[in-house]
């Protein structure tokens, strides 16, 4: 373990995925793995990694969510760990339909081991589009030497404790954090990606791309356009003090996600035999939802196999129904999966893009998440069975300020392809 063991490093690490107990274990864990032979059949022996699992709660208010509390939290508008140098241009779009990608969720997990990975968040967009996802499916199979076309992706952001953005404090969280510089202006219409474009009219409003400005147009800025152009020319500039409100009161359009803060739980702390004890207080809603959405995903099961693993999966979730996540950075770790069809073997994970080094399993989004997104059960709405995201194992540095990382989407029916 580190020696730098302060009391404010132990601040910091308290709000990281993994708890600080986790730390030593894990460890040893890794040390040991080296000496053992790779086991494929190891189900028993993963039952032993440690997972840490996600839930959604409503945030106590929207000022937990901003970036410089680093939080870990689902639906609304990225809190940009690196608040200037965002991805844009292709890397924000579905590559399929073009229009800009949607913020699914992000998961704060730094490393201690290096200096550089001080702070380090994870970000998850899809295009909401489930004729997009299909098409996913078959670009997922793909090998580097083709550029597969997705419609999900994940970016890797990190940063040493002192930096240009944050304080090298840990943040208070009484409401005096604040970040020290503000960060690139947002399109105001999705207040996800960069507003590299500005109304040529009231200059004011700016936009990720020219689809945004256009639905901005349509639906509302088209009469405030000409109001704000007046009422900007006779003030100053937009104050320094912008980012210190919730991100999401300023963005226009009312199609992003419902917003959650995610909150961690050790699965060990679920395994009680009554599975509701342990998070009955935490969760929005009564298992028989939850179990409502599980089963109709059990409906779309055909092969023998795949219910076989279906069975395995819903008695591994059952002991905790409402978690949305599962994070666990283990050498040994692998995603709990839905389904026995639809998963990827090992040639199909491939190297890090930067670094060229292996990736490895990191954590896996489950679809009770679109429940509390109130996304519906149509045919043709967004649905999967899991996502599961594979990151650098050397969570690598370089120029790019936000990394792509690996993602894989197992669909809940591979008979709608
Ligand atoms: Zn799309
Ligand atoms: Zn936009
Ligand atoms: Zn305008
Ligand atoms: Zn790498």
């Amino acid at each position: 373990m580190d020696t730098e063991g302060a009391d404010d490093l132990h601040d910091f690490k308290s709000l990281r995925i993994m708890p600080l107990e986790e730390e030593d274990d894990a460890e040893e864990r890794n040390d040991e793995a080296d000496t053992e032979e790779v086991d494929e059949e190891d189900e028993e022996e993963e039952e032993a990694i440690s997972v840490t699992l996600g839930f959604v709660e409503k945030p106590k208010s929207p000022r937990f969510l901003l970036r410089e509390l680093f939080p870990c939290k689902a639906g609304g508008v990225p809190a940009w760990l690196d608040p200037v140098d965002l991805p844009s241009g292709q890397a924000s779009l579905c590559d399929i339909c073009k229009e800009p990608l949607q913020f699914l969720l992000q998961v704060y997990a730094p490393l201690f081991e290096k200096a550089s990975t001080f702070h380090r968040t994870l970000f998850v967009f899809m295009c909401s589009s489930m004729s997009c996802l299909l098409q996913d499916q078959h670009e997922q199979w793909k090998r580097k030497s083709e550029k597969p076309n997705r419609s999900v992706k994940v970016f890797r952001s990190q940063m040493h404790r002192s930096n240009t953005f944050y304080s090298s404090e840990p943040p208070m969280c009484d409401g005096s954090d604040k970040p020290t510089i503000s960060g690139a202006a947002l399109c105001s219409w999705c207040g996800t990606w960069k507003g590299e474009k500005v109304c040529g009219n009231c200059r004011s409003a700016r936009y990720c791309s020219e689809k945004h400005q256009v639905l901005h147009w349509l639906l509302g800025h088209k009469s405030d356009c000409s109001r704000i152009k007046v009422s900007s020319s006779s003030s100053s500039a937009p104050n320094k003090t912008q980012s210190n409100f919730s991100a999401s009161c300023r963005v226009a359009c009312n199609t992003l996600w419902p917003e959650f803060e995610i909150v961690n739980e050790e699965e060990s702390s679920h395994d009680a035999d009554e599975p509701e004890a342990g998070n009955s207080a935490t969760s929005l809603l009564s298992k028989g939802h939850v179990d409502e959405t599980m089963n109709s995903l059990m409906d779309k099961f055909e092969g023998s196999d795949d219910r076989k693993s279906w069975a395995s999966f819903q008695e591994r979730i059952g002991k905790a129904p409402q978690q949305v996540l599962r994070y666990c950075r283990d050498l040994k770790a692998k995603p709990l999966w839905p389904m026995s069809s639809g998963r990827p073997s090992k040639v199909d994970i491939p190297t890090c893009k930067y670094c060229s080094g292996p990736l490895s399993f990191e954590f896996q989004v489950l679809p009770q998440l679109l429940y509390y997104f109130g996304v519906r059960n149509d045919p043709d709405s967004l649905d999967w069975a899991t996502i599961a995201v594979w990151t650098c194992a050397a969570s690598c540095e370089g120029s790019v300020r936000y990394k792509e990382e690996f993602v894989w989407v197992q669909l809940s029916s591979l008979s709608t392809i």
